[in-house]
C-alpha cells in the first residue's frame, strides 16, 4: 500500500489499505478542507501528475528542495549544510529520487525537522533515505500524522549541529520553532522561520498568524514568546516557508519593528497612530 498524502497540505498518513476518513491537520481551525471534500494523492500520482523536485542553492551552505508545480501549502525544504553533518527543514509532502541524490551529493542527513506540523510533510520519507533522527516539539508531539521511530522529541532549544540551533517559539503551534544558523549570510547569523514568523510579500516586514488561511491573529502574549525566544541570537536574515519573500537584511530591526507595529493594531492604538518614539518591546539585549 502507499503512503496516503493529503492533497491540501501535503502531510504524509501510514500505509493502510484506505486512506484516513479526514485529515486531522486540516480539520483543525489552522487549515482547511475543501468544500467538495478531503483529498488523498499518492507519490506516484504527484509524480504522474508532473510534479517534480526543484532544487536550487539559496545562498552558500543553505540548498533549497522545493516542488514544481507546488504541492499542499507550497513550503519549499531548506537544508543547512554544515561539515558535522546537515539538517533537512520544512519538507513538501513530494520528493523524488532526483531530491534524495542532491542531497545525497551535499552531504546527506543527520536530522530533519520542521517548523510545525503543517510542514510535517514527508519527514519521514527524507529520514528513511538517510537513517536520519526526525525532531519534533514535544508540545507539538500529537500532530505527527505518520508516527515513526526515528522521531526524537524536544523542547526549549536544542543545538541539533555546531552553529545550527532549533529553538521553540510557540505562537502559531505551541512547538512552532525556528532555526538559527550562526554562520549563515555571511557570518551574520539567519534563521529560518517558516511561518513562525511570517515574511510579507514586500520584503520589508513581518507578521504573526494562528491561522493564516483562516485570517485569525497571534495574541499579544503569543507575539511577544516569538520575539523573545530568538532575541538571544545574532541574525541579519530571515527566510519564510517559500522561496520568496526573504527578509534579506537587517531582519532584527525589522522583526522588533514589526512586532511593536502588530501590538498596537492588537491593542486598537492603530491605524494613523504615530510611530513609537519609544520600542514597544523591551531593548535588544547586547550581544
Ligand atoms: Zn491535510
Ligand atoms: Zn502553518
Amino acid at each position: 500500500m502507499p503512503v496516503w498524502i493529503c492533497a491540501t497540505c501535503g502531510n504524509h498518513y501510514p500505509d493502510t489499505d484506505a486512506p484516513p476518513a479526514s485529515c486531522m491537520i486540516c480539520s483543525d481551525e489552522r487549515q482547511w478542507v475543501p468544500p467538495a471534500g478531503q483529498r488523498w494523492a499518492t507519490l506516484a500520482e504527484l509524480a504522474a501528475a508532473g510534479h517534480r523536485s526543484d532544487i536550487r542553492e539559496v545562498e552558500p551552505g543553505l540548498l533549497g528542495a522545493g516542488v514544481d508545480p507546488p504541492v499542499g501549502i507550497g513550503q519549499r525544504a531548506l537544508v543547512v549544510t554544515t561539515p558535522e553533518g546537515n539538517l533537512l527543514w520544512d519538507p513538501p509532502g513530494f520528493l523524488d529520487e532526483h531530491a534524495i541524490g542532491e542531497v545525497r551529493q551535499a552531504g546527506g542527513l543527520r536530522a530533519v525537522s520542521a517548523s510545525h506540523p503543517h510542514f510535517y510533510g514527508a519527514m519521514a520519507e527524507w529520514a528513511h533515505a538517510f537513517g536520519a533522527d526526525i525532531l519534533v516539539p514535544e508540545a507539538d508531539a500529537s500532530w505527527v500524522t505518520r508516527p515513526d521511530p526515528a522521531v526524537r522529541t524536544w523542547s526549549g532549544t536544542l543545538a541539533v549541529l555546531p552553529g545550527v540551533t532549533l529553538i521553540q517559539c510557540g505562537g502559531h503551534f505551541p512547538g512552532s520553532a525556528v532555526v538559527h544558523w550562526a554562520t549563515g549570510a555571511g557570518g551574520a547569523g539567519v534563521l529560518l522561520t517558516g511561518d513562525t514568523i511570517f515574511v510579507t510579500p514586500g520584503e520589508d516586514r513581518i507578521t504573526f498568524v494562528w491561522s493564516a488561511p483562516n485570517r485569525l491573529p497571534l495574541p499579544e502574549a503569543s507575539v511577544r514568546g516569538v520575539v523573545g525566544a530568538v532575541r538571544p541570537y545574532q541574525f541579519d536574515r530571515i527566510y519564510g516557508g517559500w522561496w520568496e519573500p526573504v527578509i534579506r537584511r537587517d531582519a532584527r530591526r525589522v522583526l522588533e519593528d514589526s512586532a511593536g507595529r502588530y501590538i498596537q493594531f492588537l491593542r486598537g492604538e492603530a491605524p494613523g497612530a504615530p510611530p513609537p518614539v519609544a520600542p514597544p518591546l523591551p531593548p535588544v539585549p547586547p550581544e
